[in-house]
C-alpha cells in the first residue's frame, strides 16, 4: 500500500497545493497501485508514508509549519528510510537552511537542502516554465523569496518566469522534488508526477496517456515554450 502524506493542508496549501495528493492517487490507480492519502493537519504528528506533499502558504502560516516541522523533527529521517518529499514553494523554502520573512526576519529551515532563501525586491508573480531534462514543467508562481542553491542540484532551468533566481528552479536531492509551481504541479505536469510515483515504488511505471497530456501541452504551447 503506497502511502501519501499531505503535511499540514490546513496552512500549508495555497493554490491547491493538496490536489497533488489527488492525482499521485489516481495515477497509482490506473497502474493498480493501491494507496492511500493521509491529511495530516497541523499540530499532528507526521505519520509513516512513502511520499510527503508539503505545499506553500503565506509568511506567518509558513513560519509555524517550520517551527512543527522542526519539533517533530521526523522529516529528514523519514527521507533516509526512502520516503520521497514533493515541496513547493513554502514548503521548498522550509527545507533549506534559512528564509528571510516581513522585513528582514531570518528564519531557521530544516536544513534539508542545501539552500537560502532572502527576500526580492519584487514579488515574483504569473507563469513558470521550467526545462527538466528533456520535459517541461509549467505552473503558477507567487513568492517573495529568492533561493539561492550552493552546489547545484536545482530542478530545472527557467525557460520563463522567476524560479528561485531567474535562472533555476527548485531542487531535486536523494528524496526530494521541489519547485515554485503551484498548479497544483501534479495536475498540470503528469510526467513529474508519474516521476515520483516511480520513485516511490521503485520501478518504472507502464506508460499512461490522459487528456492531462494534452492539456500539459497546450498549455507549454500557450506559454511559448513549445512552437
Ligand atoms: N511566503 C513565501 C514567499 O512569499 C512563500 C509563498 C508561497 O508559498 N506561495 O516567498
Amino acid at each position: 500500500m503506497l502511502t501519501v502524506a499531505v503535511v499540514y493542508p490546513d496552512v500549508l496549501s495555497t493554490y491547491g497545493d493538496s490536489g497533488n495528493a489527488l492525482v499521485l492517487r489516481a495515477r497509482a490507480q490506473v497502474r493498480g497501485i493501491a494507496s492511500t492519502v493521509i491529511e495530516c493537519r497541523f499540530g499532528e504528528s507526521l505519520p509513516h508514508a512513502d511520499i510527503y506533499l508539503i505545499g506553500g502558504g503565506e509568511d506567518g502560516p509558513q513560519r509555524a509549519a517550520c517551527d512543527y516541522l522542526r519539533r517533530d523533527g521526523s522529516l529528514g529521517r523519514r527521507i533516509d528510510d526512502g520516503a520521497h518529499v514533493l515541496a513547493v514553494c513554502a514548503g521548498f523554502q522550509i527545507l533549506g537552511a534559512s528564509f528571510e520573512v516581513g522585513a528582514g526576519e531570518i528564519y531557521q529551515g530544516l536544513d534539508l537542502l542545501p539552500v537560502v532563501t532572502t527576500r526580492g525586491t519584487q514579488r515574483s508573480v504569473g507563469d513558470l516554465v521550467v526545462r527538466v531534462g528533456s520535459e517541461l514543467l509549467v505552473g503558477f508562481e507567487n513568492h517573495g523569496g529568492v533561493s539561492t542553491m550552493s552546489g547545484g542540484g536545482a530542478l530545472g532551468e527557467v525557460v520563463s518566469g522567476f524560479g528561485n533566481d531567474g535562472r533555476v528552479d527548485g531542487a531535486s536531492a536523494p528524496g526530494v522534488t521541489a519547485t515554485y509551481a503551484h498548479g497544483p504541479v501534479l495536475a498540470l505536469n503528469p510526467w513529474l508526477a508519474d516521476e515520483i510515483l516511480a520513485r516511490a515504488v521503485g520501478y518504472q511505471l507502464e506508460p499512461y496517456a490522459s487528456v492531462a497530456d494534452d492539456l500539459h501541452l497546450e498549455r507549454c504551447r500557450a506559454l511559448g515554450a513549445l512552437s
